[in-house]
C-alpha cells in the first residue's frame, strides 16, 4: 500500500503510479471532450485551477464551507466530480494552486500549513500525474522562508513554480523585502503566479449590491501587484521572472498606454525609478490567463501583452468560465498556432511539461 510519503517522493521523482493499488478512475469511461485544433489533438492546460486542504485551514481558525472555501475545492474528496467536470469542458490539465490565506499567521503556523499543502499538492499529482500539476504554497510574509518552501516545493516535491496573492499584509509584491523570494523564482526558472486576494483597504467603498470587493476588488489589487511590480522596477531587478496573472492581469492591459502616458505627461513623476523600458513594453514579459470572457476582451488582450504570453485559465472550481476553451477557439485573429500555444502549448513551457 503506497503511503503518503511515497506519493509524495514520487512526485518528485515524476514517477507514474502503476500497480499500486489505485484503482483507474472512473471518470475514465465517462466522455472527455478532446480538443482538437485543424484535426490535430491539442493538450490543453488550465493554468487557473483551485484546491484547498481543510487541516491546512483549521489551523489558520478557517473552515470548509461557503464561498471562497467552497466544499468542492478538496480534490481528494471530490476527485471524480472534478475530473468529470475537467473532461466536460475539455481541460486535460490543470495547474493548481491554493488562494492565499495563511499571510497574516505566524511562522511556525505558515510553515505547517505550506508543509500541509505542499505535500497534499505533491500527493495529488502523483496520484493523477497526467491530470494535475501543482504551484507551491509559499509564506511570502516571511521571504527567506517562502524562498526556500519554493526550492523545496520544485526540487523536493516536484511542484511547478509557486502561487502568490496580489500583497502581502498591505505590502506590494514589489517590496525590497520580497527581493529575496523572487531572486529565488528566477534562479529555478519556475512560474509565479500572481492571484488576488481582494483589497482590504477598499472594503467600504466597495460594499453593497455587485460583489464589488470581488467583481472590481480582485482585478484591482492584480492591477496595482503589476504596476508597482514594473514602476518599482522589480522586473528590471529580476528580469528572468516568469509571471503569471490571474483574471487577464486585472484592469492594466485594459487601459495600458496610460502608463506610459504618465511618465511623458508628468516626467518627474516616474523619475524616482530610472525603467530600462517603457511601461507597457513590460506587459509583453509577463503572462496573463485568458479569464476574460469575452472574444473581443481576448482579442484586446492579445494584442496589448501577444498571443505569447497567454494561457488558458477556468478559476475551477468557481464557475465563472464554463467554456474557456470554446473562448479560446472562437476568438477572432488568432491563429491557429496561436489559438494551440494558448490551449496549452504555452503554459507546458512554463511549467516544464514535455511537449506531446
Ligand atoms: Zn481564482
Amino acid at each position: 500500500m503506497a503511503t503518503r510519503r511515497d506519493f509524495v517522493k514520487a512526485a518528485a521523482a515524476g514517477v507514474l503510479f502503476h500497480g499500486c493499488g489505485l484503482a483507474a478512475p472512473a471518470h475514465a469511461q465517462g466522455r472527455r471532450r478532446e480538443v482538437m485544433v485543424r484535426g490535430k489533438r491539442v493538450r490543453t492546460i488550465d493554468f487557473h485551477a483551485h484546491c484547498a486542504f481543510p487541516q491546512a485551514l483549521e489551523l489558520a481558525g478557517q473552515k470548509l464551507g461557503q464561498g471562497v472555501n467552497r466544499r468542492d475545492l478538496v480534490i481528494g474528496d471530490t476527485l471524480e466530480q472534478r475530473l468529470r467536470e475537467m473532461d466536460a469542458q475539455g481541460i486535460d490539465m490543470e495547474a493548481l494552486s491554493v488562494n492565499a490565506f495563511w499571510y497574516g499567521q505566524p511562522r511556525e503556523v505558515a510553515e505547517k500549513i505550506i508543509e500541509i499543502q505542499n505535500e497534499g499538492l505533491a500527493e495529488l499529482c502523483a496520484k493523477v500525474p497526467e491530470r494535475f500539476v501543482a504551484l507551491a504554497s509559499v509564506a511570502l510574509q516571511f521571504p527567506d522562508l517562502a524562498a526556500k518552501q519554493l526550492e523545496d516545493g520544485v526540487k523536493k516535491l516536484g511542484l511547478r513554480g509557486a502561487g502568490v496573492g496580489g500583497s502581502v499584509n498591505g505590502k506590494e509584491l514589489a517590496d525590497p523585502m520580497l527581493h529575496p523570494f523572487w531572486k529565488k523564482a528566477e534562479e529555478l526558472g519556475v512560474p509565479v503566479f500572481i492571484h488576488p486576494t481582494g483589497t482590504a483597504e477598499l472594503k467600504g467603498r466597495l460594499q453593497g449590491s455587485g460583489g464589488l470587493e470581488n467583481t472590481i476588488g480582485n482585478p484591482l489589487e492584480t492591477t496595482l501587484a503589476l504596476s508597482h511590480l514594473i514602476f518599482e522596477g522589480t522586473l528590471d531587478h529580476f528580469p528572468g521572472l516568469k509571471i503569471c496573472a490571474a483574471h487577464g492581469g486585472g484592469y492594466l492591459p485594459s487601459y495600458a498606454p496610460r502608463s506610459d502616458h504618465i511618465c511623458l505627461t508628468f516626467p518627474e513623476r516616474c523619475a524616482a525609478v530610472k525603467l530600462k523600458k517603457q511601461p507597457t513594453e513590460y506587459l509583453k514579459q509577463l503572462y496573463f490567463d485568458a479569464l476574460v470572457f469575452t472574444p473581443e476582451a481576448l482579442r484586446h488582450l492579445a494584442a496589448q501583452v501577444g498571443s505569447s504570453q497567454l494561457v488558458l485559465g477556468t478559476d475551477h472550481p468557481f464557475p465563472w468560465e464554463k467554456a474557456a476553451v470554446d473562448h479560446i477557439m472562437n476568438t477572432p485573429g488568432l491563429s491557429d498556432a496561436e489559438r494551440v500555444a494558448i490551449l496549452g502549448g504555452t503554459a507546458a513551457r512554463l511549467l516544464g511539461l514535455q511537449s506531446t
